[in-house]
């Protein structure tokens, strides 16, 4: 048998061996078989990749580059992934199981991450404060903040990792990224490029390996000024004590619980289509999976109806393939969370109506049916815990205001979607979700330009859009006097 395919760190531009020498496995969902190597780092790589981070921070060719040809590089980088998008999709999907059609979509919008920050690059700007005296000039500069650290999931590999690559680097920074142990490839694919694009060795590094053994150093490394982090709350908390003790920020993008709540008046084939999308796209894989559905009595049973009729078609197999609209799960550890929660759920009082077990593919991935329950209390931990997995509950609700109780009543506060014709009763449900975004008449939407943000335990701080450059920046405040005045008394405050 051939030997598979190794890769090592992306350290300073250069391929970089781990320091122990240890690598580890990464599987194809869909085939459970291994496909390649990927460096297994420790402290040692994670200390070099963030010292030369720091080198390439300091170096004239990144500090003193303009902000508008700051901007140029990033343009180039999206460039660079659309001509290699194809590439970059395949690897993706063969990393993490998710549909090749749905990664190509992600992959030909991503370029668009990177001209967005391109374009405001040289747009972060300090002001000039309005002073109490003609003499003292105040004004305020927005400098980068140094060496991020960014950790990311499996789910999205690549789009995450834009989500705080563009706005870090327009920002000037220099960053460590280390991806999940279960999905490097498309990222440790993409890393050459940097240089391609024009950003200086070191401003860009990749190191791969365990959380515990390459994130956990990241984060405590005394160079890294600030974290971007999006993966589960468990891991989400822990990363944000080490920030706590170290005294540095954090951006935290966690898990998700998300209602997506249907009004009758709404058109109910399309809500029920937005049902789908939210909760069996991607294998219900993402953050904002729409998990508990929420429908008026009025519609409840048209909808369960149109829900499962179309989940009980869905067609499961290999992503790859054209036509396969649900691949499997990217881990098998997540496959039996699944089955867990599924178990847990039929234990709690719950009723399997549609899926509930492993379908027949003819394939040895790990696959699991598009499965909803109905007969659940949002109390029941399956609704209550994210499960990240192709599993609805489909529960009734009476009014608006119970509604909004049954929505609001989570520790998460993610996303929610509204279904309803009716204008004025979408702006109460907006205002008063708990929930960093908000869809009406759709799911699933996102844009560069569209700020995101979890409530609740869903996170900290805000990732797109143009507040997230303050979780890049810090601001200083300059202070000039510009009088020719002796100085004055000591004791007594300027202002
Ligand atoms: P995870 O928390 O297990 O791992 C995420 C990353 O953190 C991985 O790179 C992992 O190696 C690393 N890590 C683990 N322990 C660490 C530690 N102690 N210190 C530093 N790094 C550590 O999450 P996952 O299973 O990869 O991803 C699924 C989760 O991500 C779900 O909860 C999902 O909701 C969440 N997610 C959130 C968003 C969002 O934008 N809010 C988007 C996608 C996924």
């Amino acid at each position: 048998m051939n030997p598979l395919p190794r890769h090592d760190h992306y350290i300073a531009g250069e391929w970089t061996a781990p320091v122990d020498g240890g690598y580890f496995t990464s599987v194809n969902p869909a085939t459970a078989e291994p496909w390649y190597e990927a460096a297994r780092g420790t402290a040692p790589d994670v200390d070099r990749a963030v010292r030369a981070a720091r080198t390439a921070f300091e170096d004239p060719r990144w500090r003193d580059l303009s902000q508008t040809r700051r901007g140029r590089l990033l343009r180039n980088l999206g460039d660079l992934i659309g001509e290699h998008a194809e590439r970059l999709a395949r690897t993706e999907t063969l990393d993490n199981g998710k549909l090749l059609r749905e990664m190509r979509a992600q992959l030909a919008g991503l370029p668009e991450y990177f001209y967005y920050y391109a374009g405001l690059a040289d747009k972060i700007q300090g002001e000039v404060i309005p002073g109490a005296s003609r003499e003292l000039l105040n004004y305020t500069l927005r400098e980068p903040v140094g060496v991020v650290g960014a950790i990311t999931p499996w789910n999205s590999p690549l789009l995450l990792t834009a989500t705080k690559l563009a706005p870090a680097l327009a920002a000037g920074n220099t960053v460590v990224v280390k991806p999940s142990e279960h999905t490097s490839a498309s990222l440790l694919a993409l890393a050459p490029l940097f240089e391609e694009a024009g950003f200086p060795p070191g401003v860009v590094n990749v190191v791969t390996g365990y959380g515990t053994e390459a994130g956990a150093p990241l984060t405590e490394h005394e160079a890294v000024a600030k974290v971007t982090f999006t993966g589960s709350s468990g891991t989400g908390r822990r990363i944000a004590r080490t920030c706590a003790d170290r005294l540095i920020g954090c951006t935290l993008e966690l898990g998700g619980k998300s209602p997506n709540i249907i009004f009758p008046d709404a058109d109910l084939g399309s809500a029920a289509m937005g049902v789908i999308a939210g909760i069996f796209a991607a294998a219900g894989q993402t953050c904002v999976a729409g998990s508990r559905v929420l429908v008026h009595r009025e519609a409840y049973d048209e909808v369960l109806e149109r829900v499962t009729t179309r989940a009980a078609t869905i067609r499961v197999g290999d992503p790859l393939e054209e036509t396969t609209e649900l691949g499997p799960l990217a881990l098998a550890e997540q496959l039996e969370k699944v089955e867990s929660y599924v178990e847990l759920g039929q234990a709690e009082g719950g009723k399997v109506v549609c899926g509930g077990r492993r379908p027949d593919t003819g394939l040895d991935g790990y696959f699991y049916s598009p499965t909803v329950f109905t007969g659940t209390d949002n109390g029941m931990r399956i609704c209550q815990e994210e499960i990240f997995g192709p599993v609805a509950t489909v529960m009734p609700f009476g009014s608006e205001e119970e509604a909004l109780a049954i929505a609001n009543d989570s520790a998460y506060g993610l996303a929610a979607g509204v279904w309803t014709r009716d204008v004025n009763r979408v702006h109460r449900m907006a205002a008063r979700l708990e929930a960093g975004t908000v869809w009406t008449n759709t799911y699933r939407s996102m844009s560069p330009m569209s700020p995101r943000a979890g409530f609740k335990t869903s996170g900290m701080g805000t990732e797109h859009g143009t507040e997230v450059i303050r979780e890049y920046t810090r601001l200083k405040s300059v202070w000039i006097n510009t009088s020719e005045e002796p100085a004055g008394d000591p004791f007594i405050l300027r202002s």
